[in-house]
Order: structure tokens, then sequence, then C-alpha cells
């Protein structure tokens, strides 16, 4: 990162957005502006020299900040993300190869319990290692009344959001080598819910309890498991039916810091959960809000 002085408020923009929509799983290279992924700006130190990471949701957004950070404080990288997203996905890879840097592309549907499998034996065989997993893939329709939330919907969001999580963390463990780390993204709706959110937000509340549960079951094996959970972050997952109509706009303008947040300024988090230096720091979810206090 940059030596200079950043202010947190100024470093991204504060006012409006303009109102976009875009098709699920929705393309972040479509966005306007495109999302800060630390694309120009992470700079890595070799934190994670020798580690070999899965990241789900690597393609766009805040995976995709990990992924970066990841790559360049020396791991292995590989994304999972939906093959709709292909091309973000192909935009990452272009931007690992111009830095020398291999990235390994997974594609398919977390909500397939034997792709959740078969990902995680993919990963360890093409990465040589499974170390480090970024469980970080999310769906999330808003809706104002229960009444509007199809059963299709509430399926998929718990599938996406906590039944993947379980099938790839089941399936990885037993072969994960101590010193490993678990990450999980979490969420503000972890522990206050927007209105509009109900299943998400009851996701999101199981993957605070999963991670903490989890921590305590794997401790003993070396195996530390964290979450963070982000506020407003201007991501695909926001402007593809994550807001009501009309709430893209003034998208984060309501947080102490007066903006949303942009997917790079989170990535150190990722990192400080990952590095072996953080030994003590297990079953904690951190908060990324802009100061929301929620977390
Ligand atoms: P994003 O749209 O860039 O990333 C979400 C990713 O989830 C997609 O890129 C996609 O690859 C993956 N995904 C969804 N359904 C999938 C499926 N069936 N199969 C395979 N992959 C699938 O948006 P993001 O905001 O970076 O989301 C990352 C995480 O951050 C999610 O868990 C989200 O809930 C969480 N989060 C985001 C915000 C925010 O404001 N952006 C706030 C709190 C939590
Ligand atoms: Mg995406």
């Amino acid at each position: 990162m940059s030596e200079k002085l950043i202010d947190p408020i100024g470093r991204y923009r504060s006012g409006d957005f303009a109102e976009q929509r875009q098709e699920w799983p929705g393309l972040q290279r479509e966005m306007e502006p495109v999302p800060d992924c630390g694309e120009a700006s992470y700079v890595g130190t070799g934190r994670l020299a020798g580690r070999h990471a899965l990241v789900t949701g690597g393609d766009s957004g805040i995976g995709r900040a990990a992924a970066i950070a990841f790559a360049r404080e020396g791991a292995k990288v590989a994304i999972n993300f939906h093959p709709r997203e292909q091309p973000d996905a192909d935009d990452l890879h272009a931007l690992f190869a111009r830095e020398g840097r291999d990235l390994t592309l997974l594609p398919g549907d977390l909500t397939d319990p034997d792709f959740c499998a078969q990902l995680v034996d993919d990963a360890r065989e093409r990465l040589g290692g499974l170390d480090l997993l970024v469980l970080n893939a999310g769906y999330q329709q808003a809706q104002k009344t229960i009444e509007d939330i199809s059963h299709e919907q509430f399926d998929r969001t718990m599938k996406t959001n906590l039944y993947a999580m379980f099938w790839i963390a089941k399936r990885a463990v037993g072969s994960m080598p101590r010193e490993s780390a678990i990450i999980n993204t979490a969420s503000v709706n972890s522990f206050n819910p927007s209105g509009e959110m109900l299943d998400y937000a009851a996701s999101k509340g199981a993957i605070e309890i999963f991670t903490k549960g989890l921590a305590k079951q794997l401790a003993q094996r070396g195996i530390r498991v964290n979450a963070v959970a982000p506020g407003p972050v201007w991501t695909a997952l926001q402007i593809s039916g994550g807001q009501l109509e009309g709430g893209v706009r003034k998208f984060g303008q309501n947080t102490p810091l007066g903006r949303a947040g942009q997917p790079a300024e989170l990535a150190g988090l990722y990192v400080a959960l990952a590095e072996p230096g953080n030994s003590f720091t297990t079953g904690s979810i951190f908060g990324a809000d802009g100061g929301t206090g929620v977390a």
C-alpha cells in the first residue's frame, strides 16, 4: 500500500452513484465506476509466501481483492466463480499474467454439493496443496416483504451463503495442514438485519455462529477460522438485485464515513487473518463497515 497518509473519507467517492442494474450475477467490468479491488494499489511484502489459497467468488468484488492481495503476498491462488462470470475471471487472469503470476480458474455452481467437493479436490491438486480457504461467495436479493421471497430465492440464498460453506469446509479440513486458515465473509447483517434482506441476513447470522463453532472444533488441529463482516461495499452483488429499486444511488452514504467502501479497503483484513503471525486469533468476526459499529 502507499506509504503516504490516506484520508479514509477522501480516498473514494462519497457522492451519488449512477442508478444501474444488471442481470444476476452481474459483471463488475460493466459497472460505473468499476469497483477498485486493489489492482493498481495493493503492494505485497511476502506475508503469504509458500501458501495455497482457494477463494470463492474470487472473480469480482471482495473475493477478487483478497485474491489479488494473497497473490502479491506470495500465495498461489485459485478462484471459484459462477460460469456466467467468466469475463470478470478472464480479466483477473490477464492481470495476473501481466504480473507473471498464475491464477487457477475453477468455475462452477456452488449450490451443487458434488461440485463443492470436486472444487476442493481440484484446488488442492492444481495448487499442490490447500492451506487457505476464503469462503466468500454470496447471494443477496432484496425484497420488501417476506411474501415477496420465493421458496427458490430462500433456498438459493441458503445454499450459496451457508450450505456451500459447510460443504466446502467439510471436504477441505481433513487434509488442511496445521497453520491453515479459513476466512469466511459474514456481513453487518450477521448482527443487525436489514428488513429487506430477511433470507440473506438469516444466512449471514448463521455464518457468524458457524465461524465461531468451527473455530472451536478445529483449534486443536491448528486450523484457525475467522470472518470479515463488511458493511456497504461497491460490488456487483449490489447492482444485480442486492438493493431495492432506486437503492443504488445513495448506496453507503448512511455510514459514519459517508460513503460506500471499495473491495480494496478490505484486502488487508483477509491477509491479516491468513498470515501465521496472528496465530492467537481464531473464532472472531472483524468488521469493515465505515464505522457503523455493528461488528
Ligand atoms: P460480488 O458479486 O463481486 O461477489 C459475490 C460472488 O459470489 C460472485 O462473484 C460469484 O462468483 C459468487 N457466487 C454467487 N453465487 C454463486 C454460485 N451459485 N456459484 C458460484 N459462485 C457464486 O459481490 P461482493 O460484495 O464482493 O460479495 C462477496 C461477499 O461479501 C458475499 O458473501 C457478500 O454477501 C459479502 N458482503 C458484501 C457486502 C457488500 O456491500 N458488497 C456487504 C456485506 C457482505
Ligand atoms: Mg462476480
